[in-house]
């Protein structure tokens, strides 16, 4: 069976080019560009769901010969918005130099749904085969939480979407250590646990604040307690089993599994690899981010009203209750003051690092990068797979990169300036795709 490195990077420029950008708003993101593509790559038309007008997701079925599990290769066709100052080439050009494939979704996770997409027209050629359904699905609003896209899907349409197995970003380079290098594979995420906090004031004269009831104020001391009063560390299981299979230079590994050495063992790290610390700061801690503060219409109006939208990820282990604790003990006495919305609140969740899919995928990786071990890995963003855990589904997330970008950097390029993936990647991407169906498919 053969997938040309080229023919991935080219499909990849394709899906860069068409543009979908989810800025959040229903009428963005018009995924139904790469519907369209996905239609004429694979030359079969998918059955579509379209919950809002060009918000379409895609679904292509190879119905299994006989019984065993379904499995789901599942990408993401949105992006995020990318404006060109930062950049060194325009983020939706779709430039392919210097064998790499730049532009805004390189990595997040148009290189994963292209390499998927190369795999599904081998088995539709009849060259990859499997047992049970095998199923490429195609989603939209991933960048937006799903609620056009993978959740609608499997709130609305579970049975066109049920899956027993699924494989779905996020894959990173190789990491490091004792065992030597190991493939991080997402088998965890955290939870998001958005909140809005509201203030509520008097109208007032701008220039006469004596005694002023100014929304904006207790907004601000609120958002400023909470940067100086940060949750300490929260050591999963999810974390220990991590670190265990990264096993990391000198001792590194023991300070990462030390509550009390942690803190210093990130700030260290971040002197020389920030996008690892940050990495390392949000897998073992619940973190909180305030993102958006509205209040005040006029400069010489006392603002009667603010809101702050504050982004939140919880650990394994925690909930609702816990971020609002946390919220209690370090804003202190403000707190009773504002009035607390719950945007979101998602729990943290996972898949077993075990079971066929996970031997097919340790298989796989022997076949495709020799030397290599798996690394079950929790990430601190929340992915469409999360839908498909809470119904059963045995969910990872995974790709293969070669080494010409390191696995801090490579971090930072999620959402950030000058996306871009090797042509070589691509290639390894979907051969470690390809051969984990094959390693199913024989143990079926
Ligand atoms: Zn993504």
């Amino acid at each position: 069976m053969t997938i040309r490195p080229g023919d991935v990077a080219e499909l990849l420029q394709h899906l860069i080019r068409n543009r979908c950008v989810n800025d959040g708003t229903p009428e963005s993101g018009q995924e139904v560009r790469s519907a369209d593509l996905l239609d004429d790559y694979l030359g079969v038309r998918g059955t579509r769901f379209e919950p809002h007008p060009g918000r379409v997701s895609v679904v292509y079925r190879i119905p299994g010969t006989r019984s065993a599990p379904t499995l789901t290769l599942m990408g993401h066709t949105d992006v995020v918005p990318a404006g060109a100052d930062g950049w060194s080439v325009d983020p939706f050009a779709g430039d392919r130099s210097d064998g790499f494939v730049w532009g805004r979704g390189a990595i997040d996770m148009l290189n994963q749904t292209a390499a998927m997409a190369a795999v599904f027209r081998q088995a539709l050629a009849g060259d990859l085969r499997y047992p049970g359904d095998l199923v490429m699905l195609a989603v939209a609003d991933e960048e937006a939480g799903g609620r056009l896209g993978a959740r609608w899907l499997v709130e609305e349409h579970w049975p066109e979407v049920a899956t027993d197995y699924l494989l779905t970003e996020i894959g990173t380079p190789a990491l490091r250590g004792q065992h030597g290098p190991g493939i991080p594979v997402t088998v965890a995420e955290k939870g998001p646990q958005w909140r809005r906090l509201h203030a509520h004031g008097t109208p007032g004269h701008g220039s006469q604040p004596y005694a002023a009831d100014n929304a904006l104020v207790p907004l601000a001391d609120a958002i400023a307690r909470l940067s100086s009063n940060p949750p300490g560390p929260h050591l999963s299981d999810e974390w220990r089993r991590f670190v265990a299979a990264w096993n990391p230079p000198n001792d590194l590994a023991a300070e990462l599994l030390d509550p009390d050495r942690i803190d210093h063992a990130i700030d260290r790290l971040a002197l020389d690899d920030l996008g690892l610390a940050r990495w390392v700061h949000a897998c073992t801690h619940l973190t909180v981010s305030p993102n958006v503060l509205r209040a005040g219409i006029k400069a010489n109006v006392v603002p009667d009203r603010g809101v702050a939208e504050i982004d939140v990820r919880s650990l394994p282990g925690q909930d609702e209750l816990d971020v609002l604790d946390h919220f209690r003990k370090a804003i202190g006495p403000g707190f009773d003051e504002l009035e607390y919305e719950v945007v979101e609140a998602t729990v943290a969740n996972g898949s077993t690092p075990a079971g066929p899919l996970w031997e097919a995928l340790r298989g796989a990786i022997t076949d495709t990068a020799p030397g290599h071990h798996l690394i079950p890995a929790m990430i601190p963003v929340g992915t469409d797979a999360r839908f498909f855990r809470t119904r059963g589904t045995v969910a990872y997330g995974v790709g293969l990169f070669d080494d010409r970008v390191g696995f801090g950097d490579f971090l930072r390029m999620f959402h950030g300036h000058d996306e871009r993936v090797s042509e070589v990647s691509l290639g390894l991407t979907a051969l470690l795709y390809a051969r984990t169906v094959e390693r199913l498919a024989a143990a079926m």
